[in-house]
């Protein structure tokens, strides 16, 4: 006789009883909803729990397939789920791989199981993916055709074990995804930025990367190198942490809504979003250095106390991301102030709360005005614009090495705009731009940070704090408490544009925690300029 296996599609669930894979003996009612799979254990031996259910969201995908023996006549049924779970010893959250798998044998005829089973996989992965739609942002399914993802993978970023990251956890996930993908170990720095800007993009659907932010500054910029770049932009980019400096990744994790995880399980997370393919808009700044050099940063610009740990830390790479915490503690010691001149425009609308939390003393530019600066040779395009149609436009328009116009910057040469702010002061322990909420995986520097605000965070501390005032403003930066702890160094303002010039003829100013050539810096945010995989 037949084993019995009843399947009802009634009120869109689809119902099957099919053994365990790992123990024939146990025999479960396997549901499926629009939102849930949910397994009820038909035996009571052996004891263990008998009614799991699990939200779709949680899915990465799932596979139907037959063993390689041909006289079993059976298919299987497997069902990838990444749920949140307690970490052990600890109030935290995070990703944990769960998989079901079954076994169905209903049929005398193999490919009748196998249809089977391919029937449950089909209506899981698209009921998973349906999740996935019902929020904010586009399925990248949708959005690519090919959907083949470039991996580029940095095999020095961090403790050197990138390529073990993937082999571990992530080329797992994305088999279970079915994401097809090609791997692009670099070679020396800059090659991703070369493979990027020579690639045929028409052949990729998504170009992600396993490394610390700095592999991700290179694809940017390798994008906008291009020629094509305002089509080339568009590419949905992804970011797997496997360096020292996972900025990016813990933003996006953090934007998740999930708790702070350790690096290995910001890692499952981010691989678990990728899987997700939705994708969403972040910004882009553009950044003007003093040789007429443009850059574009997707995280942060940096001079002072910040971007000297940064680059001094650089050789403690091997401890990971604590290597920040090392390196702040260091330079605490060897505190020092930074001179310079700090102005920017404030972003629409926030001019007046800037100056509250300023106590005061704000002056307006007294530059001239750009009336006969540069004519706009910017590149008109209709999607720039509408992106930004929230800046009020200057007068002037910095010309750039590619089409991209920035609308808001003048010459570096000439004076800043009238309705730019000239911060008072001119020493600084620190300035820090952030568009993203995360400094590194344990700072949340910018706590209301979001993906696509249109907006840079600007930060300073005026010399004359403490030691421990310092190290406590980076402690309470690990939950972002720092922002509202009322220490009277530290100003916090949202802006459009900003422009930094040093005085001191030698120091250091990184970009998205990469060195750039010391000197006048300015910039400019452009709303959501790129498109990130983020879930
Ligand atoms: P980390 O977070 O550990 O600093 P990054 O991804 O930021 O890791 O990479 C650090 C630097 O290494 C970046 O400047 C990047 O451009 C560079 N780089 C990328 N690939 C290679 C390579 N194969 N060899 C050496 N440097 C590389
Ligand atoms: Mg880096």
């Amino acid at each position: 006789m037949l084993t019995v296996m009843k399947t009802a599609e009634h009120m869109n669930t689809l119902y099957g009883e099919f053994t365990v894979t790992s123990n024939r003996k146990v025999r479960c009612a396997v549901s499926l909803t629009d939102s849930e799979f949910i397994v009820q254990r038909l035996s009571s031996i052996p004891a263990g729990r008998h009614r799991v259910l699990r939200s779709l969201r949680d899915c990465v995908g799932s596979r139907a397939y037959r063993e390689d023996d041909n006289s079993d006549w059976a298919a299987y049924l497997a069902v990838y789920f990444y749920p949140l779970k307690r970490r052990w010893m600890s109030s935290g959250l995070s990703r944990q791989r769960v998989e079901h798998c079954f076994r169905i044998s209903e049929f005398q005829d193999p490919r009748a199981n196998l249809e089977e089973a391919e029937k449950w996989a089909r209506t899981v992965r698209e009921r998973s993916s349906r999740q996935q739609n019902m929020r904010n942002g586009l399925l990248m399914s949708e959005l690519t055709c090919p959907y083949r993802m470039m991996l580029l993978v940095n095999p020095h970023s961090g403790k050197g074990q990138a390529l073990t990251l993937y082999n571990n956890h992530i080329k797992r996930m994305l088999n279970e995804a079915g994401v097809p993908h090609t791997i692009l170990i670099t070679e020396h720095q800059n090659h991703a930025r070369e493979l990027v800007r020579e690639a045929d993009l028409s052949q990729w659907g998504a170009v992600v990367i396993l490394s610390g932010d700095g592999l991700l500054f290179e694809v940017i910029n390798g994008l906008l190198d291009r020629s094509d770049w305002e089509e080339a932009i568009r590419m949905p980019l992804g970011i797997l942490p496997g360096g020292s400096g996972n900025a990016l990744a813990a933003s996006i994790h953090h934007y998740s809504g999930a708790s702070v995880v350790s690096t290995e399980e910001l890692l499952i997370s981010c691989g678990f979003l990728l899987c997700k393919g939705l994708v969403s808009r972040m910004d882009l700044v553009s950044v003007h250095l003093f040789s007429g050099t443009r850059l574009f940063s997707f995280l942060s610009l940096a001079w002072g106390f910040v971007a000297d740990v940064d680059i001094e830390s650089e050789k403690y790479r091997h401890v990971g991301a604590a290597r920040f915490t090392v390196g702040t503690l260091v330079r605490l010691a060897s505190l020092r102030i930074y001179k310079g001149k700090l102005a920017y425009l404030p972003a629409t609308g926030d001019f007046k709360q800037a100056r509250s939390t300023h106590n005061g003393t704000l002056r307006r530019s007294t530059g001239s005005p750009m009336l006969n600066s540069l004519h706009n040779s910017c590149h008109s395009n209709n999607s720039l614009k509408a992106m930004r149609t929230e800046h009020t436009p200057s007068r002037s328009a910095n010309k750039a090495p590619t089409g991209l116009c920035d609308s808001l910057l003048p010459p570096l040469d000439e004076p800043p705009p009238s309705n730019w702010v000239v911060v008072p002061e001119e020493d600084f322990v620190l300035v820090l731009a952030m568009y993203q909420s995360h400094l590194a995986e344990d700072l949340l520097a910018a706590p209301d940070a979001t993906l696509n605000d249109g907006v840079i965070h600007l930060f300073y501390v005026k010399a004359g704090i403490s030691r421990s005032a310092l190290l406590k403003l980076f402690l309470a930066m690990e939950k972002g408490a720092h922002v509202d702890s009322g220490c009277a160094h530290l100003v916090h303002t949202k802006v459009q544009a900003l422009r930094l010039e040093p005085y001191s003829p030698k120091g250091i100013i990184t970009v998205d925690g990469e060195v750039v050539e010391y000197g006048a810096v300015q910039a400019e945010v452009h709303r959501g300029l790129a498109r990130l995989i983020y879930g």
